[in-house]
């Protein structure tokens, strides 16, 4: 016989499984780090540099202004992105097309830069990325996922590395890809949008209070995730072990 479950135990029913959030700069290892964790963890993981890129590839393309706020809004609220996984991976759609190569070139990373810091993308990919993990058990990354999307998230980490390995870390992975690269370019690249993500007035780069920082700079990946997995099944030792 079905009997109204005691406000207590409703409330366990509906709690929703943690999310992680990971933020950084760029070329800390967070996309690598991201799904590396959501596998070990049967969590999914969310690439939310992703969905920035792909607006900034649709300004691009429609010759949408950077600087016009209201255009790139609309602009934002009516594309499509989805995440999808073939043979070729975790593949990024906008509007049905597969983009995923065409959002990683130097170009659109700088512009995605500029774009990302207008209010109206943001509030439109925050509220998408809101609604795509409320269930919970995702693994999250970005740069405003511990402050802004998910404040109350269960587990936060912030990863840092400096500036020389991060770029040289974006220029090897741009080299396997067979992109032309400069070494001291693409390590002024890194910090210039470094600057840029962490002085925008709308929310900007920055380590939740309660985030856990690593510093990677010296670490493998292997050890930061060993490190991570270590903090994540401290705090919530059924997730992951079923
Ligand atoms: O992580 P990724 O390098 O792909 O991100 C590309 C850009 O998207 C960042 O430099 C930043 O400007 C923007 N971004 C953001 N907020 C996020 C994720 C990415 O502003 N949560």
């Amino acid at each position: 016989m079905a009997s109204a479950a005691p406000e207590q135990e409703r409330s366990v029913i509906r709690a929703r499984r943690p999310i992680v959030a990971i933020d950084g700069p760029s070329g800390v290892g967070k996309s690598t780090l991201s799904k590396l964790l959501a596998r070990e963890l049967g969590f999914v993981n969310l690439d939310t540099g992703a969905m920035y890129r792909a607006v900034a590839l649709a300004a691009s393309r429609r010759g949408v202004d950077p600087e016009d706020d209201v255009a790139l809004g609309r602009l934002a609220a009516g594309i499509v992105i989805d995440f999808v996984r073939n043979a070729g991976g975790e593949r990024v759609l906008l509007d049905g097309e597969d983009v995923s190569a065409a959002i990683r070139t130097p170009e659109i990373s700088l512009l995605t830069s500029k774009v990302s810091a207008c209010a109206a993308v943001r509030e439109a990919l925050v509220r998408r990325q809101r609604e795509l993990c409320a269930r919970g058990g995702f693994v999250l990354e970005g740069r405003d996922i511990g402050t802004v999307v998910f404040p109350d998230a269960e587990i936060k980490f912030f990863l840092v590395a400096s500036p020389e390995e991060r770029g040289r870390r974006r220029f090897l992975e741009l080299q396997a890809k067979g992109t032309p690269v400069d070494l001291a370019r693409t390590i002024a690249e890194v910090e210039a949008r470094d600057q840029a993500d962490s002085r925008r007035s709308h929310s900007p780069l920055r380590q939740a209070d309660d985030a856990v920082a690593i510093d990677t700079t010296a670490m493998g990946i292997e050890q930061v995730l060993a490190a991570m997995l270590a903090l994540v099944r401290k705090r919530y030792p059924g997730d992951g072990e079923e």
